[in-house]
C-alpha cells in the first residue's frame, strides 16, 4: 500500500481563520463603532511587492477591515518615509502599519522599521515586538511563523516534546519560529549556510519547518518516516529551469503561464514519507495573510483596551 501523507491546507485554515476575526470586526463595529484599518505603504515599482500589497487589501475587504495603500516613489529618502509613519503613529484610524519589504538601498531598513509605535507593528518586525517574543510577554508576533503554530495546533498535531528543525534562520521566519517552537516546549534545531551536515540533523526532525527560498533542498533522504513537514520556501521556476520531473508534474503551469511555483521541499520525494506536509502553493503562503489580519485585530483591540 502507499502511504500518502496528510496534506495540510493553507488556504482552508486561513478562511476559518478570517471567519473569525470577521466576526469579531462585527463585534467591534457594533460595540465601539470602530472599525479596524490596516495601511499599506509600498516604496517602488517592484511587481511581486505590488501583488502581494494587493493581495493584503483584498484580505482586509475580506474581514471588513479599512485598508489604505501609499504609494512613494522608487528614489524616497528615509525622512520622508519617517515623516510618513509619524503621521500614521498619531492617526486613531490607523490600527496597523506595515512597509512592504524590500525597500530600496537609500532607505535606512532598521530606523524605518523602528519608527513604527510597537503597537502598530502588525508585522511584528519592531525590535520591542522580537525583544518581547524573547522575553515571552504578550506582543504582535510576525506573521509566518505564527501562522505556521497555527496551523500545527489547528492539525492537533502535538509541539510539546518534539524535536522541532528549522533551515533558516532569517528575521522575519527562522529566528521567531525558533522562540515560538520552544514556548511550545519543542526541542528546538535550527540550521543554515554554515551548518555541517544539514541531513544528520533534518533526519532527526519530528518537526521540519524549512525557509531558506532554495528550491529543492530538502530531498527524500533527507526526513525521516513520519515527519511533519512545513514548506515555507517560494520559488519561481521558469520552464528552463525546470527538470524533466517537474515538467510533467506542472505541465500546465507552464502551459499556462510558463513557469511554477515551487517550495523548498522535494515535494515529490518527501510526501511519500511525510505523515503531514504543506504543498506550495497552497500552504504556509495564505496563512501569513490571515495572521496578518489577526494581528491587526489584535492591535486595534490593544489600542482600545478591549481584552484580547
Ligand atoms: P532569507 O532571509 O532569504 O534567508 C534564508 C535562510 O536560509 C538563511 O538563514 C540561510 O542561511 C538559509 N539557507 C539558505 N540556503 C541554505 C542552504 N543551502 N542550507 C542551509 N541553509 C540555507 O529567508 P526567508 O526570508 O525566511 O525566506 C526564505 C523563503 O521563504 C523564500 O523563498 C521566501 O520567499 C519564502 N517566504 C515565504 C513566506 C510565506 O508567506 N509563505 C514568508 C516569508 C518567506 P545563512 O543565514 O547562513 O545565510
Amino acid at each position: 500500500m502507499i502511504k500518502i501523507a496528510e496534506l495540510i491546507s493553507g488556504p482552508e485554515i486561513a478562511k476559518d481563520i478570517k471567519a473569525e476575526v470577521a466576526e469579531e470586526v462585527s463585534e467591534i463595529v457594533r460595540l465601539k463603532g470602530v472599525r479596524p484599518g490596516l495601511t499599506v505603504i509600498l516604496v517602488g515599482d517592484d511587481p511581486a511587492s505590488k501583488v502581494y500589497v494587493r493581495n493584503k487589501q483584498l484580505g482586509c475587504e475580506q474581514v471588513g477591515f479599512k485598508s489604505e495603500a501609499i504609494r512613494m516613489d522608487e528614489n524616497v529618502s528615509t525622512e520622508d518615509l519617517l515623516k510618513k509613519i509619524d503621521h500614521l503613529n498619531y492617526d486613531i484610524n490607523v490600527h496597523g502599519i506595515l512597509v512592504q519589504l524590500p525597500l530600496p538601498p537609500q532607505v535606512d531598513k532598521n530606523r524605518v522599521l523602528e519608527s513604527i509605535f510597537p503597537e502598530k507593528d502588525v508585522d511584528g518586525f519592531h525590535p520591542m515586538s522580537m525583544g518581547k517574543l524573547v522575553a515571552q510577554q504578550d506582543c504582535l508576533v510576525p506573521a509566518t511563523p505564527s501562522g505556521i503554530i497555527e496551523m500545527l495546533k489547528r492539525k492537533d498535531i502535538k509541539i510539546q516534546g518534539k524535536e522541532a528543525v528549522i533551515v533558516g534562520r532569517s528575521v522575519i521566519v527562522g529566528r521567531p519560529m525558533a522562540l515560538l517552537l520552544i514556548n511550545e516546549s519543542a526541542t528546538v534545531t535550527v540550521c543554515h549556510t554554515k551548518t555541517r551536515d544539514m541531513g544528520a540533523h533534518t533526519r532527526n526532525a519530528e518537526i521540519l519547518i524549512v525557509s531558506a527560498g532554495r528550491p529543492n533542498l530538502i530531498g527524500g533522504d533527507m526526513v525521516s518516516e513520519g515527519t511533519v513537514v512545513i514548506d515555507v520556501g517560494i520559488n519561481r521556476i521558469s520552464k528552463d529551469q525546470a527538470d524533466p520531473e517537474i515538467l510533467k508534474w506542472r505541465k500546465d503551469d507552464f502551459e499556462t503561464k510558463g513557469a511554477t511555483l515551487i517550495g523548498d521541499v522535494n515535494f515529490l520525494e518527501v510526501e511519500p514519507k511525510a505523515s503531514y506536509i504543506t504543498p506550495v502553493p497552497g500552504g504556509v503562503g495564505p496563512m501569513t495573510i490571515a495572521m496578518l489580519l489577526k494581528n491587526t485585530l489584535k492591535a486595534t483591540k490593544m489600542q482600545l483596551g478591549l481584552k484580547l
